[in-house]
């Protein structure tokens, strides 16, 4: 019996939710569109399955091909990324930090991340979110260019001595230099989490450089520019683990990385995992070892410069002045106007974004004085330069007239014929 047979009430709403991703330009940069070989597995029995633990040393009977394809997934990560350890299940990005955190890091203990308002995440340490709670969080900020200073950085960190620094951002449209930042925080003894959860798609591509090599403890979702299901995956070096039991006193828990994070996810924080986001995420990392996946990432990266460029042709600001990864954001201050109203004329011709702060703002953050782009999920659609280019014309027109219905109305149809140029999911329907 499939949804529409059985619940027809909740099947219109998934049909129009279909419809509303087919008919609008996708322009948050943490979104993307999978593969249907990814939907298939996320539709999967692997979400009928009890399996706590790890391959080969689970809670439960039968799992057999749980383990199998548990395995896969962790193979093709540490093949994908160059690491020696991986652990797929935690549930998302947020419960990932979270694990991480707690794999090396006791409450009350020191932790420093990017403040949200420069383009961190909440998991880094903000104050009304567990890490900021549970942990003594300091955050660090951009310089006035709203670029990262690391001269800065390194005079916070000696002073703090945090046991914690996480690097990795949300709304960041610059790189980060791994190198330097791990020399920063290894300097005090501190562990370094690198949140690689907007980039990771392009670092498995190797078109941005990855922080393999310099980070302790990487993190990163699995749906964002890595294009599969939502979930996350913790990342390391160091010899395999023993999951299921605790270090022993003398064994120094640097060197034994891989176990206090397998601890930390199960039985640390979470029980059974999402074996059908397991099956998924094993499906997305195959597409990503693919040579197509590169070519996809770098035509992200092409994206990204293209409508940057046109944006600021229009004569629209830019954050940092541009940006060298995935996603930019739009200083609004020059045209009078908010991130709320930005965003709310943006979804009225079909472009869906999202208000963001710019460094130093001075709005409030529920109505701030930026909006946030990102090209992965339209690349995936098939769009290249040209179409970023006309795109970041009809951003600019949009902004520009935001009171103007007649113009809007106009954009709107020009939305509607590039998004019937690319189908999506054309033999996908709900009802
Ligand atoms: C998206 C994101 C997360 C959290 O991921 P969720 O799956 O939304 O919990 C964590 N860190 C960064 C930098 C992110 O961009």
């Amino acid at each position: 019996m499939k949804i529409n047979q059985q619940d027809p009430e909740l099947a219109k709403f998934y049909q129009a939710e279909l419809q509303r991703q087919r008919h609008t330009l996708e322009m948050i940069p943490s979104e993307n569109f999978v593969s249907e070989a990814v939907l298939e597995a996320l539709g999967g029995v692997g979400t009928n399955k009890y399996s706590e633990g790890y391959p080969g040393a689970r809670y439960y009977g039968g799992n057999q091909y749980i383990d199998q394809i548990e395995n896969l997934a962790r193979d093709r990560a540490k093949q994908l990324f160059g690491v020696d350890h991986v652990n797929v299940q935690p549930y998302s990005g947020s419960p990932a930090n979270q694990a991480a955190i707690f794999s090396v890091a006791k409450p009350g203990e020191k932790i420093i991340g990017m403040s949200l308002l420069f383009g961190g995440h909440l998991t880094h340490g903000w104050k009304i979110n567990f890490s900021g709670v549970y942990y003594n969080a300091v955050q660090y900020q951009t310089g006035p260019d709203g670029i990262l200073n690391y001269d800065e950085l390194e005079k916070i960190v000696k002073a703090e001595k945090p046991k914690v620094l996480f690097c990795g951002a949300t709304a960041y449209p610059r790189l980060f230099d791994y190198k330097r930042i791990a020399k920063i925080v290894h300097s005090v003894g501190g562990y370094f989490i690198a949140d690689i959860a907007h980039e990771c798609g392009l670092m498995a591509a190797r078109v941005i450089p990855t922080p393999v090599g310099h980070a302790d403890i990487i993190t990163t979702t699995t749906h964002k520019s890595l294009r599969g299901p939502r979930g996350a995956m913790i990342m390391c070096n160091g010899k395999p683990a023993h999951p299921l039991k605790p270090l022993a006193e003398d064994e120094n828990p640097r060197e034994n990385l891989p176990t206090l994070i397998d601890r930390a996810v199960f039985p640390g924080l979470q029980g059974g995992p999402h074996n059908h986001t397991t099956t998924a995420i094993a499906v997305a990392l195959g597409e990503a070892l693919k040579p197509e996946f590169k070519i996809y990432a770098q035509q992200i990266l092409n994206n990204a410069h293209a409508l940057a460029g046109s944006l600021m042709s229009e004569g629209l600001v830019l954050a940092t002045g541009g940006t060298d990864n995935h996603l930019m954001i739009i200083d609004l201050t020059n045209l009078g106007i908010g991130g709320k109203v930005a965003e709310n004329a943006l979804e009225e011709v079909g472009i869906t974004a999202n208000k963001n702060t710019i460094p130093f703002d001075k709005r409030k953050p529920y109505d701030p004085s930026g909006v946030r782009l990102g090209t992965p999920a339209l690349t995936t659609r098939g769009f290249k330069e040209d179409e970023m280019k006309t795109i970041g014309q009809l951003i600019a027109k949009t902004l520009k007239n935001t009171k103007n219905e007649t113009v809007k109305e106009e954009i709107k149809k020009s939305v509607l014929a590039m998004t019937d140029k690319y189908p999506l999911y054309p033999n996908l329907r709900y009802v």
